[in-house]
């Protein structure tokens, strides 16, 4: 029955020139053809249209030529097949974490859609990336004064571009290798979201804005919304790349890998103990920390018949 409505259909619309229009490309014609399926399959008022007139013919081409459409436009954002979403309000969007970046990618930085390096700003670095007075500092800070030429360091789509809080005025690139570029804490944007860039495009002013002590650039560059060293890639001193491509692998997360472990373990100090609150049984505090009363009694060094206090901390491992 179903074969032979698509039948029927295929029949009426075969000549149609609708049809080819959209099945120029090998991709299209499968994307196409797949989606023309769906179609047939779950749209019941389109399984009237067969029966009846070729308006609802159109109409079911014009659902396939929106489908195609949006499908194109994903095309469009750069890594979209790695990221599989474009966010253009949320600075830190992913979650892939550690644990999904174990196996090692060559990416390349200069190919057909990144033509090139061009440094954001030719200045001295006065802060670099790592450990900073104890805090992770995830990016690279190049001196300049407000108001210098801030350029895109590779080309792409432009994902962010708005005032933070921490970053101050922020831009940040996606490119086609899956890359993300960030240029923080500049006096004027240039650019806005979903605005395509060659490199060395002027996308900012330097500045001062956020979290900022004097006029700086500050750069990262992350893979997955991890970030990567950016002198693993770049020369600072000659302002060029060390190659070009790049290696991606679970060394390239080391530093991130272990400000990550260190905040676990910080959390999980934290949670070996519990603040008593009213109400609270020993039953019910073992029960939640998945152990025994006993043995809360026995760590903590008190009876079974022990009052529980207020605000009193309980070592639960
Ligand atoms: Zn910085």
């Amino acid at each position: 029955m179903l074969t032979k409505k698509v039948l029927t259909f295929v029949k009426k619309v075969r000549f149609s020139s609708f049809f080819f229009i959209f099945a120029t490309s090998v991709i299209r014609r499968i994307v196409y053809i797949l989606l023309f399926y769906v179609l047939l399959v779950s749209n019941a008022a389109f399984s009237r249209g067969i029966k009846t007139n070729n308006s609802d013919t159109v109409s079911v081409l014009n659902q396939v030529q929106h489908l195609l459409s949006e499908y194109d436009s994903t095309l469009m954002f750069p890594a979209f097949e790695l990221y599989c979403q474009w966010d253009t309000l949320t600075i830190h969007p992913y979650e892939f974490g550690q644990g999904s970046l174990k196996d090692t990618s060559v990416i390349n930085l200069v190919d057909e859609y990144n033509c090139g390096y061009v440094p954001p700003f030719c200045g001295e670095i006065s802060s670099n990336f790592g450990a900073r007075k104890g805090r992770p500092h995830y990016g690279v800070d190049i001196n300049l004064e407000t108001g210098d030429s801030v350029v895109a360091a590779f080309g792409g789509m432009v994902r962010i571009a708005k005032r933070n809080k921490t970053f101050g005025n922020v831009v940040i690139i996606r490119h086609s290798n899956g890359l993300e570029t960030f240029y923080a804490h500049l006096s004027k944007l240039k650019v806005s979201a979903n605005q395509y860039v060659e490199p060395g495009q002027l996308i900012g002013l330097g500045g001062n804005t956020g979290h900022s002590y004097g006029s700086h650039l500050h750069f990262e560059v992350r893979y997955k919304g991890l970030p990567i060293n950016p002198n693993d890639l770049i020369s600072f001193e000659k302002n060029q790349l060390l190659s070009n491509t790049l290696v991606i692998d679970s060394k390239s997360f080391e530093f991130s890998a272990k400000i990550e472990a260190k905040k676990t373990n910080t959390k999980s100090a934290k949670s070996k103990y519990y603040t008593v609150r009213k109400g609270d049984t020993l039953y019910a505090i073992a029960k939640r920390h998945g152990t025994t009363p006993q043995k809360l009694c026995k760590i903590n060094n008190i009876r079974m018949s022990a009052t529980l206090r207020v605000g009193m901390k309980i070592k639960c491992a």
